[in-house]
């Protein structure tokens, strides 16, 4: 069997305590603070999402997939972790809302529907992949012709390894300790040669920034951590 685009450690990660995801007080609480965050910037650079056919990979347990579905989108979700696949179909039943939760990585899922949706999502994830450039590739295919692609990562810098691995994880105690690996850490010009590897170009990059003392988080122009892209074929 073709060996799959997936690191075993990192999916038992994130479904370990998969179960505790949708408490907003959790070790997700970040993911929950920057929701709305990036479903403006999304919708924002896409155009309203209601009746759009929107693809989200490595959706965990759906904060973001059932938050575009909210806004009356057509939602397919995916990931590899079954536990935390589990935990997205339970909500379901407290949102009421339908999303088509599938076990299946990006490259397979990229085989069977080539070319179908408005808007692809990839947030937080690319980090986590032995091969990200895979990733890109298949989330590129799977666009339509006109489609919208989303990214969001971790820049790859000193400033980043001090807020993202040091601040957040063992300083702040924000997400447990080893979420991130700096070596899988991202810069915007190495995803950028991988989206235009896949004829697309980067129409924009947002960062997103996290002040300790307000708590709060904010788009603008400082991706030296966190970062947001979006693109489009050429
Ligand atoms: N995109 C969500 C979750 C980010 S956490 C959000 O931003 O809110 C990272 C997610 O990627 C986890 O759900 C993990 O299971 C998933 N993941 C990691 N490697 C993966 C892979 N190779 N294929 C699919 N999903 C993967």
């Amino acid at each position: 069997m073709k060996q799959q685009n997936v690191d075993p450690a990192e999916i038992e990660k994130f479904q370990s305590i998969a179960s505790r995801w949708w408490d907003p007080e959790s070790e997700f609480k970040p993911l929950h603070d920057i929701n709305p965050l990036r479903v403006d910037y999304i919708e924002s650079r896409s155009g309203k999402l209601s009746a759009k056919k929107i693809l989200d990979i490595g959706c965990g347990v759906g904060i973001l997939a059932e938050a575009m579905a909210l806004k009356g989108a057509s939602v397919t979700g995916i990931d590899m972790a079954e536990m935390s696949l589990k935990v997205a179909k339970l909500h379901l039943h407290e949102s009421k809302l339908d999303i088509d939760y599938q076990l299946i990585t990006a490259e397979e899922f990229a085989q069977q529907n080539a070319g179908e949706f408005d808007i692809v999502t990839c947030l937080e994830m690319l980090e986590h992949v032995p091969d990200a450039a895979s990733i890109v590739a298949a989330a590129a295919s799977l666009l339509k012709p006109d489609g919208h692609l989303f990214f969001s990562t971790i820049n790859r810098n000193p400033k980043a390894f001090v807020l993202a691995i040091l601040g957040a994880e063992y300083i702040l105690n924000m997400i447990p300790r080893g979420t991130h690996d700096y070596k899988k850490f991202i810069k915007p010009s190495e995803l950028a040669s991988a989206v235009r590897a896949n004829q697309m170009e980067v129409i924009d990059i947002t960062g997103m920034t996290y002040n300790p003392l307000t708590r709060h988080y904010r788009l603008g122009r400082d991706v030296d951590v966190n970062y947001l892209m979006h693109c489009s074929h050429q």
